[in-house]
This record gives C-alpha cells, structure tokens and sequence, in this order.
C-alpha cells in the first residue's frame, strides 16, 4: 500500500497548488484536509477531509479517526494556523513531530519572546496591555519608538509603530478594531492582549530552513531592501543570496539556531525574521512554517526541486539529494496594497514581464474585489519573481517591474 500524507491547508492559503503539485511528484497518496469542503474540491480530485482547525482539540480527534481508516505516514502544516493542529495530531499518531509547546510558543508573539528572553537570547524589552485597559494608563510606561501588535496574527497584520503615548493610543485603538473583527481569527485567549515591545533598529533578514532532529539547515537568507521603519511594516523585496558580509550572515545562523533550541523546534520548515544592528542580531519572529504567499517559488533546490518538495519529503522520511539552492541570485517582491477600494484594472503587465530578469508577475487579487492595506489587511496584490546574475540586479529588475505597474483602485 502507498504511503499517505496529510496535508492541513487552511482555506485562505496562497499554497494549496504548490503542495499540491510537489505531492503529486512523490510516490505518496495525498489527504487534504480543511475547514470548508467546498474550497478544496475545486483543487484536489483526490481525497479531502473537513477538520476543525480553529479548533486543535477536536481537530486532532477527527485526524486521528481518519486515520483509522487511512493511516498517515506524515502531516505537513502548510500556514501558520495549522502548524498547532498538525503538532498535536502527529503526536497522538506517533509521526515524527514538533512538540504541541514548541509550536505554540513560536505562535503566540507573548510567549514567543518570554521564552526567548528567558533562554538568554538579545531581546526587545516588552509587555502585555490587555484590551480592557485603558491606553492612557499604559502609554506613559513603555519606552518610545516601541512597536504594538496583535499575539496570532500574521503578514504583519495589525504590527503598527508608535513614536509617542498618543500615536500608542491610536495604534492600541486600531489594533482592537482588528482584533474584534470576526475575520481575525485568533485562536482563543489570544485575541483579547496587545503585545508591546521596545523597536528594535537594523536592518532586517529572513531566514528559510529546516530542521532536521533539531539540527538547523539553512535553504536560503534573505535581504530585505526596502527599509522597515513604519508606522507600518509592509513586506515587499526578498532577495537571496544575502549582500550581508559572511561573518554577519553567520551569525544570523547562530541567533536563529538558538531561538530553535530555546523554542524546542525540531523538526520540519521555519520561516525566521531577524533585524541586524551594532549589537548584532535580533530575532524578530520565528514561525514553525516555511515562507508565506507564493514566494517560496523563487527558490530551487539540486537539480530543481522546489521548497514545497523539501519539506515534503523530509515529513515523509524520503531520500533528498540536496539542500543546496540553485546558485543564480534570485528575488521576489510581495506586491503591497497602497490604498483601500475595489481594484478595477492593473496596467502595464505585459510590459513588466519582459523586463530582463523578471520570470513572472503574478497578481493574486481578482479584478472587481475589494483590497485592504495593512494594518488591517492581510493580502497582497501580487508577486514579482526575478532571477538574474548579482543580487544588485535582481533588486533593480523587481524595481523596475513594479514601477511599470498601475492598479486602478476605485475609492
Ligand atoms: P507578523 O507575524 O505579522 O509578520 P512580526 O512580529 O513579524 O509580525 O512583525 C512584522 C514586521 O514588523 C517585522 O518584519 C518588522 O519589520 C516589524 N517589527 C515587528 N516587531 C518589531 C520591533 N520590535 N522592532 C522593530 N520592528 C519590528
Ligand atoms: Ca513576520
């Protein structure tokens, strides 16, 4: 009988196809499993099963009696809302797994730093301001620039900057709007806390790996060239390899390392963000998933393989023959929403494709939908991809590309 792994995807999730098409290139049978059975049958002709994500508990139970019928050889979360879920089904089936702690702490931003603070790791000064308080009470203790956000969510949703007490009462305001909203998500408990730390300068990294028995392999460190400053940090250029001197983007490897030992990651894909300063690296976030969007297809591992590949095949136990990326620098630009309103027509594709070093640009948001910028939204409109001979140049071919670019966006 064939081997059998489950994939957990929320539906919101850019990736569902990616997995999808790493998985159908392993000999292994392929569940889907989701919250809405609608969603999924328009992507998977094979089998799907509906899970309760929001709910791990219950979750688990309804992957542990499918499982009964069609035992799982590997879970693999594909986001951030189901790494939880897919931590304490492998548990209850005995798969190889990250502790449920371990990735609980890595998603929840509170204990997320505690821990990292209490294993010694350079850490922002931070503190809990619960969403019954009264900002006025709290502004005047923490310390300026600080940085607000919410515990769970994701994409730098609801991440906002504050320079003084009354800009940290407008943010901590929005930050509960955001909160309050069904849409959020949050798991329970934590939707209820605004989570304030020191800003920390630098600038900043990301860093994709996977944890192999709790050794760390790093796939790939990524600069981020557009400064992050705020009020709000949205994501935009990645390029790899990193323009960073070799003794800096060690000791990014070392810093993350420790957070993985700290945090008691394992096993499996991290997607790590760092911000680089005089006093060296400072860990920003660490998520037991890979790269969010679609951005995980600027990367190609040995004789092309791509990251969604890796990382099923290191859940399944199958041979890999190479963690090496591809040697070609390469990037992507998530492209950001500057204005709220319905997007009524992008120009100038065509003419952005061809740039040299552009391989593709992708928009992600159908014409005629509504579009949020940050902080409250949680989408992009699109990705750039490029490769091209100097990280330099990748950058410039992304810049190029975007400013070639017009979304018409009706208020
Ligand atoms: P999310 O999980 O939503 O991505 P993060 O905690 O990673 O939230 O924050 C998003 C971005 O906000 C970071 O990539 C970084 O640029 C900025 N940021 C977050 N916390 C800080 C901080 N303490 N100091 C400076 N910048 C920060
Ligand atoms: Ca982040």
């Amino acid at each position: 009988m064939m081997e059998r792994l489950l994939l957990l995807i929320p539906t919101t999730s850019y990736r569902v196809s990616d997995f999808l098409e790493a998985a159908c290139g392993l000999d292994v049978d392929v569940t889907v499993g989701s919250n809405r059975r609608q969603v999924l049958e328009k992507y998977s002709q094979g089998r799907t099963v509906t899970l309760d994500i929001r709910n791990s508990e219950k979750g688990t139970k309804q992957i542990v009696d499918y499982a009964r019928q069609y035992p799982l050889r590997a879970i693999v979360a594909v986001d951030e809302e189901t790494t939880v879920l897919a931590a304490k089904a492998a548990k209850a089936l005995g798969l190889p797994h990250n502790s449920p702690g371990s990735v609980e702490a890595a998603a929840n931003k509170h204990r997320f730093r505690t821990v990292l603070a209490e294993a010694g790791l350079p850490s922002p000064e931070f503190t809990l301001v619960s969403l019954d308080d009264d900002p006025a009470e709290a502004a005047p203790l923490v310390h300026y620039p600080c940085v607000l956000k919410p515990l769970t969510l994701s994409a730098s949703r609801g991440v906002i900057r504050a320079d003084d007490p009354a800009a940290f009462a407008t943010a901590f305001h929005r930050i509960a709007a955001i909160l309050n909203d069904t849409d959020a998500g949050s798991p329970a408990g934590t939707g209820d806390h605004v989570l304030v730390e020191d800003y920390i300068t630098g600038t900043e990294v990301a860093l994709e790996g996977l944890l192999d028995r709790g050794h760390l392999n790093v796939l790939a460190l990524f600069d981020k060239p557009d400064p992050l400053e705020g009020p709000f940090f949205e994501e935009t250029i990645y390029v790899t390899p990193s323009r960073l001197p070799a003794a800096v983007q060690n000791a990014v490897t070392a810093t993350t390392a420790r957070a993985v030992t700290a945090l008691g990651l394992h096993d499996g894909p991290i997607h790590a963000e760092l911000r680089i300063n005089e006093n060296g690296p400072v860990i920003i976030e660490l998520a037991a998933r890979s790269i969010g969007g679609l951005c995980s297809r600027v990367l190609r591992f040995g004789a092309g393989i791509s990251l969604e590949e890796l990382i099923l095949r290191h859940a399944l136990g199958f041979p890999m023959e190479s963690l090496e990326r591809e040697a070609r620098p390469a990037g992507v630009m998530m492209i950001p929403i500057p204005r709220a309103g319905r997007l009524r027509q992008v120009r100038g594709l065509e003419s952005a494709r061809r740039v040299p070093g552009i391989e593709n640009v992708t928009i992600t948001i159908p014409l005629g939908q509504e579009v949020v910028p940050l902080p409250e939204g949680n989408k992009y409109l699109g990705f750039i991809f490029a490769r091209e001979r100097t990280p330099q140049k990748v950058e410039a071919a992304l810049r190029e590309a975007h400013g070639r670019l017009e979304f018409v966006i009706e208020a």
